[in-house]
């Protein structure tokens, strides 16, 4: 019995076999040219040191204040949870609980799934429900907005400064980082060799 690894190209829906690709290749459609799938090639370590990294800047970006504003003599500062709190409490509570979701919940899980997708992987075995973490991972994609919440807060601390003396905090640096580690994580996260490595189950 021979089982026929047909892949579909996501832009013109071609279907043909996969070709093997040399380590750090890039495999393309021949009919469109869009980008198929790269070379497996270390992507795995990869992704889990940028992973590894994202949480602890994930730990940092909830646990330190995002900025610090000195009005007059008075000095205040917020972490992320307490702005979304205090949007919760000032009749906002969609927007705290918008907020709370795509900035710290979805990143967060969606980091620990892949914690517990790669790291035994890199020790040589398979955790249990792979295939349902990958398909999570799926839905979770659209709902992680750390790149819209930075650009909100660049947005809100050009017009604050106008009117405070802003003091950007821990948080802040660590969400930019984090913005570039969660998208080089999900770059060279590769789930169809994750696919391979699974046994098959209807054979
Ligand atoms: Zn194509």
């Amino acid at each position: 019995m021979t089982h026929e690894h047909l892949i579909a190209c996501h832009e013109c829906d071609l279907l043909l076999r996969p070709p093997e690709l040399e380590p750090g290749g890039v495999a393309r459609c021949p009919r469109c040219g869009a980008t198929l799938f790269k070379s497996a090639h270390r992507s795995q370590e990869r992704a889990l040191a940028f992973t590894v990294s994202a949480i602890i800047l994930l730990l940092l970006a909830n646990f330190f204040p995002i900025m610090g504003l000195q009005i007059g003599g008075s000095y205040v500062s917020c972490t992320l949870s307490s702005a979304a709190l205090m949007l919760y409490h000032e009749g906002m509570q969609e927007l705290g609980i918008l907020v709370l979701i795509t900035t710290v919940i979805v990143p967060t899980v969606q980091m620990l799934i892949m914690l517990y997708v790669l790291l035994p992987l890199s020790l040589g075995y398979l955790p249990p429900r792979i295939p349902d973490m990958l398909r999570m991972l799926n839905i979770l994609r659209p709902w992680s907005m750390v790149e819209v919440f930075m650009l909100g807060i660049l947005v809100s601390l050009t017009k604050l400064a106008a009117m405070a003396t802003v003091i950007p905090g821990i948080a802040l640096w660590s969400f930019a980082v984090l913005m570039v580690l969660m998208t080089a994580a999900m770059s060279s996260f590769n789930p169809r060799q994750i696919w391979l490595q699974l046994p098959l189950e209807n054979p």
